[in-house]
């Protein structure tokens, strides 16, 4: 075979002042402006230089030289029997000069840390939208021009054009290609437009090159992190990215709709057990059941004598924080669907100020609890504080399976509100549950069945613990089940 080589090519270009200069693109992308560097990939050599780098005007370029036999050789180390699959013949046989998703994945090995928006030099300017250009010159379309509107049009561009590419320009005749020419304007945080085109790229070519394993899923989310759970057309991009493998897509839009409601969520007033009755003398100020949740938690960790803990469905922080002034926990990882709530807890945290050490014991992750997930097996204890009950009863089987199926720690926390309770709380109009997000809450029969229920199935024993003042009739505000595994189960571990 005849070697070709095939270039895809994008520019990001920016404006600037003398105090501002449009050059510090360089520190964002980690691409010094005065250098033309390049990068060998799996498919071929990414090339980054600076057409323009002043003050006023800065243009990053990414050119990418595909090479087809390090496509095919690719393809036949991780095929069967040797044969490049059929998609890799195609990037070989009738792509000339555009393929989009080899240039997303350029641009996640290339800029890496921009992708993620980690600037050391500029932290400042890495959170803060900035003037943006983006050219792509020939890019693959599958559904044209409008689609391409579609789609960069809800993300907070001021200008979306994309041009029809003519077959061939001296034969207008024969009508547009498959190709447009993009330009993107607009006030944006470079993270976000390299995420953004890093789905969108792929989506629009509609022809991804590799075999979409299910960690797809994760990487679709991580990049549509902040715009993908609220775009319109979140379904055609989630399928299409995924190759329409129809079981990854579900769970993809699944995971979206959870963010979407925990990000809702997030927004909404705080629980009302969080407030402090304004009207009680400041000298005698009752100590908000949240924080007696958290003394109950850390109290039956330490009886359990854990060290290492998860804590799912961490929310904004507040429980890792207060287990991270504990020198007795070595480890402690946070697990939340929702990504705001994880940006609140690391700033609470204050991740990216913290000393090597105290970083080394805590770790933030995204996640969905109704999911198995590896990297929650080989811990002490998970808490599960104030989290069951944001779940859709139905989908209470699969948390269970994957905490007590699947994660399997020896101590398992878990608190809800106790309905029985609400009559209780003045502020709290009768039938209604105390948080907007609630999507049930039990009495303590009905917690109890459950939690019996759960042990029995997972090898676990259960003792129920009351948290707050625990009223003769109606009980205590909040209930916690103590669960540990069987000494039979441990050993088997
Ligand atoms: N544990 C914290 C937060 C409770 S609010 C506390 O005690 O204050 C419930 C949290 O569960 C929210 O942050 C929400 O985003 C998260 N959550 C809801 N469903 C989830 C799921 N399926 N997977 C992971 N987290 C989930």
């Amino acid at each position: 075979m005849r070697t070709i080589l095939k270039r895809v090519f994008l520019t990001i270009s920016t404006t600037g002042t003398v105090e501002r200069p449009a050059t510090d693109l360089g520190y964002l992308l980690h691409k010094h402006p005065d250098k033309a560097q390049a990068f060998s990939t799996s498919h071929g050599t990414a090339h980054v230089f600076y057409p323009e780098a002043s003050a006023e005007r800065c243009t990053a370029a990414l050119l990418l030289e595909v090479d087809p036999v390090a496509l095919v050789r690719r393809g036949k180390g991780k095929g069967r029997g040797g044969a490049p699959d059929s998609a890799l013949a195609q990037y070989v046989n009738d792509r000339p000069y555009a393929a989009s998703s080899l240039l997303a994945v350029a641009l996640t090995t290339v800029f890496k840390s921009a992708l993620r928006g980690v600037c050391a030099a500029l932290p400042g300017r890495v959170e803060a939208p900035m003037p943006l250009r983006v050219e792509v010159p020939a890019l693959p379309a599958r559904g044209g021009a409008e689609l391409v509107r579609k789609l960069f049009g809800p993300l907070g561009w001021s200008t979306v054009e994309a041009e029809p590419v003519a077959l061939d320009e001296q034969f207008p005749e024969w009508g547009d290609s498959r190709y447009v020419q993009l330009v993107l304007e607009g006030e944006l945080r470079l993270a976000d437009a390299l995420r953004q085109l890093y789905v969108l790229l792929p989506v629009l070519d509609d022809a991804k090159h590799y075999w979409v394993a299910p960690d797809e899923v994760d990487k679709l989310l991580r990049a549509g992190e902040g715009w993908l759970a609220e775009h319109p057309e979140q379904k055609l991009i989630t399928s299409r990215y995924l190759s329409r493998r129809w079981g990854l897509t579900r769970q993809a839009m699944e995971r979206l709709e959870l963010v979407r409601l925990a990000e809702a969520d997030d927004l909404a007033v705080e629980d009302i057990d969080n407030a402090v009755d304004e009207t009680t003398d400041t000298e005698e100020r009752p100590v908000p059941l949240a924080e007696q949740r958290r003394a109950a938690v850390l109290e039956a960790l330490h009886a359990a004598g854990a060290s290492r803990v998860l804590d799912l469905g961490c929310g904004q922080g507040q429980l890792v924080q207060a287990l991270l002034k504990d020198t007795r926990f070595t480890e402690i990882v946070g697990v939340d669907v929702s990504v705001r709530a994880l940006t609140v807890a690391g700033r609470r945290l204050k991740l990216d100020r913290m000393g090597e050490r105290q970083a080394s014991r805590v770790k933030l992750m995204q996640g969905s609890l109704t999911y198995t997930d590896k990297r929650l097996t080989g811990y002490d204890a998970a808490v599960l504080s104030e989290v069951i009950e944001h779940l859709d009863l139905p989908r209470l089987p699969a948390l269970e399976y994957a905490v007590f199926g699947s994660a399997r720690p020896r101590t398992v926390l878990v608190t809800t509100p106790n309905v029985e309770y609400n009559v209780r709380w003045e502020s709290l109009p009768a039938g209604h549950v105390r948080h907007g997000d609630h999507r049930f809450e039990w009495t303590r029969q009905e917690f109890r069945d459950w939690a019996e229920g759960v042990a029995e199935r997972h090898g676990y024993g259960v003792r129920l613990v009351p948290v707050g003042p625990d009223d003769p009739e109606v009980g205590p505000p909040t209930q916690m089940a103590v669960f540990e595994m069987t000494e039979k189960e441990a050993k088997a571990a």
